[in-house]
């Protein structure tokens, strides 16, 4: 939807016209997986998707938000502090947990009508939460002119608080420091023990991310990640270290001898371990312009992430395997949780046309359905649009 129907949109719902606009992308991660809570690194970058929100003051404290995604609005004050609470409609939680960490913020509000539209696919594992999330803190932020009255990753880790706390999901931090901190033509590398950041080049246009989502979630994908999350905390917990992040090869490899460490936390380490100096190899390669080196990275995170941390599935090894077989390919990996979900291909963006085309053939035939797809380049995060 353009920006003028969502402007017509808004004023049939309010009987008024927008004050400004803003948007947040969604996110895609290069590479770094499952190291976030092991206090690790990740590259992610923000996608050319996003989530726009129209929005004008009012007068009392109101705040009313509706989505073109939701078929029902929600409505709450919003100076009500720790007394909103998480409700009906659910997608509004993301916003009412917003709210309510701004406000816990000191932050003065002011009652906003908003309308958010989004090109993120919900639920699709380019975090449309995080976008929708960082979309609301701007435009409360925006109506009450309060920009300055908080930091970059100061609200990156508010908006991660409203969803671990509103929308009961126990995510990292990387969804929303990238959508906030993003850069055109940059990778970023976040430290998820310090929160530090380091913007990686990754700029050069004749390279894409394509982004193949396999429409599959198996059954296993919330048992799996909370039972591979205690399995590193119990391999930390036998080693005597704070995070995997403190681990070597060596240390694991004597932990195992000893009898210390046993199948599944050998493996579970092993990976986070590897991951985490692909991930830092990574962004050396991609600062070096070398797309070959940061491709063999990619397929090796996927061979680490499918033997040792047994999170792949047959439908993301496909995509990766028909993917590795074509022209213009430099690397493929599962991106996000596993167990479904997206893959993601890094490809010359001359050759991304018929890649797409065999890696969507080969998967149709073999799983009766076509995956989505699409290709980006890096973007900005969240910005004023007017
Ligand atoms: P992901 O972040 O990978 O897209 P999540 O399950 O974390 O998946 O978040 C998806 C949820 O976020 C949706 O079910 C919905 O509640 C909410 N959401 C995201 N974007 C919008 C939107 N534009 N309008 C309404 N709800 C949205
Ligand atoms: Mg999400």
């Amino acid at each position: 939807m353009d920006i003028e129907q969502l402007k017509d949109t808004f004023r049939q719902r309010y009987g008024r016209e927008a004050d400004g606009a803003v948007r947040a992308p969604g996110r895609v991660n290069l590479i770094g997986e499952h190291t976030d809570y092991n206090d690790g690194f990740v590259l992610p970058i923000a996608v050319e998707r996003e989530t726009v929100a129209l929005y004008a003051r009012r007068e009392d404290e109101e705040g009313n938000f509706a989505s073109l995604q939701a078929d029902e609005p929600a409505s709450f004050t919003l100076t009500a502090g720790p007394a909103i609470r998480p409700g009906k409609p659910a997608w509004a939680n993301y916003c009412r947990g917003v709210a309510a960490m701004l406000f816990r913020e000191e932050v003065p509000l002011v009652g906003v009508d908003v309308l958010f539209s989004s090109d993120v696919p919900l639920g699709g594992g380019l975090s449309s939460s995080a976008s929708l999330e960082v979309a609301t803190a701007y435009a409360l932020l925006a109506a009450a002119e309060q920009f300055k009255a908080v930091p970059d990753m100061r609200l990156a880790q508010l908006c991660q608080e409203a969803e671990n706390k509103y929308a009961d999901s126990p995510c990292g931090l990387m969804d929303q420091a990238i959508a906030i901190l993003g850069k055109k033509g940059r990778a970023l590398l976040l430290d998820c023990r310090y929160r530090t950041t380091r913007q990686i080049h990754f700029d050069n246009p004749d390279v894409v991310a394509m982004v193949v989502d396999t429409h599959v979630k198996h059954e296993i994908a919330a048992g799996g990640y909370a039972r591979r999350r205690a399995e590193c905390l119990r391999a930390c917990e036998h080693m005597h270290i704070k995070a995997l992040r403190d681990a070597d090869l060596q240390t694991i490899a004597g932990n195992e001898g000893d009898g210390r460490l046993s199948y599944p936390e050998v493996h579970r380490a092993r990976h986070v371990v590897t991951e985490i100096q692909r991930t830092l190899d990574g962004a050396q390669a991609l600062e070096a312009g070398d797309y070959e080196g940061f491709g063999k990275l990619m397929y090796r995170s996927h061979e680490s992430l499918r033997d040792q941390f047994e999170v792949s599935c047959d439908e993301l090894d496909a995509v990766v395997e028909s993917a590795s077989k074509c022209d213009g390919v430099y690397g493929a990996r599962m991106t996000g949780g596993g167990f479904g979900g997206c893959a993601i291909v890094l490809a010359r963006a001359d050759k991304a046309d018929d890649i797409g085309k065999t890696v969507s053939a080969d998967f149709e035939q073999r799983f009766g359905h076509a995956p989505s797809l699409f290709t980006t380049h890096a973007t900005d995060g969240a910005s004023v649009l007017w």
